[in-house]
């Protein structure tokens, strides 16, 4: 097997959804290419200075968490309640540690908050007040409800309200994605970096506010270790963005890690497996970014875009939105 010591790899991505370039203005499709070109540089700083994968992503998921495009941090949508509930995790693929919070609500970076969990407590997932708690002790960042709020994501929450869009069922109806998620992913969204270090480790880690309109108390895949989120060096490194609901019951980081260990698939055959097969036939709309220990990497979707972009050693920052 060729070496890939010395040699980094990170794939990033920004959401999924109906995003398509007709409905983008010139000046919107630029700035989400920027902040994702500046997330992937921010990454591979750490990369490059010999930091560990687990800080690349963190480094990487930061960017897009402090810009109010990205469905996550700053830009969280809004629950039914007209609040702003985030949820986050992270996995190292070399030590299985994993670490999220979920449902916070003040946390300027619930990314780092869950790096701290996975660092500082014995424990894998925290939730609510108890997470702020925790993760308040360790000195992260806190931030008033006020610094969350943005105007066109409000404007979002009362459409769908109006359409009543997004009180998720469970009967496998998929309500959300009937409505018109226009301009950029609005109702899904999510953001994910995976990375591989030149000593061969690799890591995971997503960053979301969920679905606009959900219902509060709600909490998706994304920091579920398995279903959002997975990382294991013997198999590879795995960010999903989409339809929770759908990436949960279908366990669909993990999947994608099984059916390499247990059936040796490639990466690319169980992303197309996973993403254009077992979910299409459930209409669960979403989309993932891997890598494996060598190196390889898949940014794969089912919907019409999905905001992403990789830089590797050998590789400038490369990021798209479209098909
Ligand atoms: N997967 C996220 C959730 O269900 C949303 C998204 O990726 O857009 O909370």
């Amino acid at each position: 097997m060729e070496s890939t010591k010395n040699k980094y790899v990170l794939v990033i991505h920004g959401g999924v959804g109906t995003i398509i370039k007709e409905n983008m203005s010139t000046e919107k499709e630029a700035a989400y290419l920027e902040v994702l070109k500046i997330s992937l540089l921010e990454g591979e700083k750490v990369l490059r200075n010999k930091g560990t994968a687990i800080k690349a992503v963190e480094a990487a998921i930061k960017i897009m968490e402090d810009s109010p495009l990205f469905n996550a941090g700053k830009g969280s949508v809004f629950t039914n309640e007209g609040k702003n509930e985030m949820d986050a995790s992270v996995m190292d693929g070399a030590t299985l540690n994993a670490g999220a919070v979920a449902s916070v609500t003040h946390i300027k970076n619930p990314i780092s908050a869950a790096l701290q969990v996975m660092q500082y407590s014995s424990h894998i997932m925290l939730v609510g007040e108890g997470a702020e708690k925790f993760v308040k002790q360790q000195g992260c960042d806190f931030e008033e409800p006020s610094y969350f709020y943005d105007e066109e994501r409000f404007q979002q929450l009362k459409e769908a309200k109006q359409n009543n869009e997004v009180i998720l069922d469970h009967t496998g109806e998929n309500k959300v994605l009937e409505g018109n998620i226009e301009n950029g992913g609005r109702k899904l969204g999510t953001v994910g970096a995976v990375a591989l270090d030149d000593q061969g480790n690799l890591a995971a880690a997503t960053s979301t506010g969920g679905m606009t309109n959900k219902q509060f108390g709600r909490i998706g895949d994304t920091p579920i270790i398995g279903a959002g989120t997975y990382a294991n060096n013997t198999t590879c490194a795995v960010s999903c963005t989409g339809h929770g609901e759908y990436f949960i019951k279908n366990v669909v980081a993990y999947d994608i890690s099984a059916l390499m260990e247990y059936k040796q698939y490639t990466l690319k055959e169980a992303a197309a497996y996973v993403i254009h097969e077992k979910l299409k036939h459930q209409n669960g709309e979403g989309g993932l970014i891997a890598l494996d220990k060598k190196g390889n990497y898949i940014m794969s979707f089912n919907t019409e875009g999905m905001y992403r972009g990789v830089v590797t050693t050998d590789n400038k920052p490369k990021v798209e939105i479209y098909k």
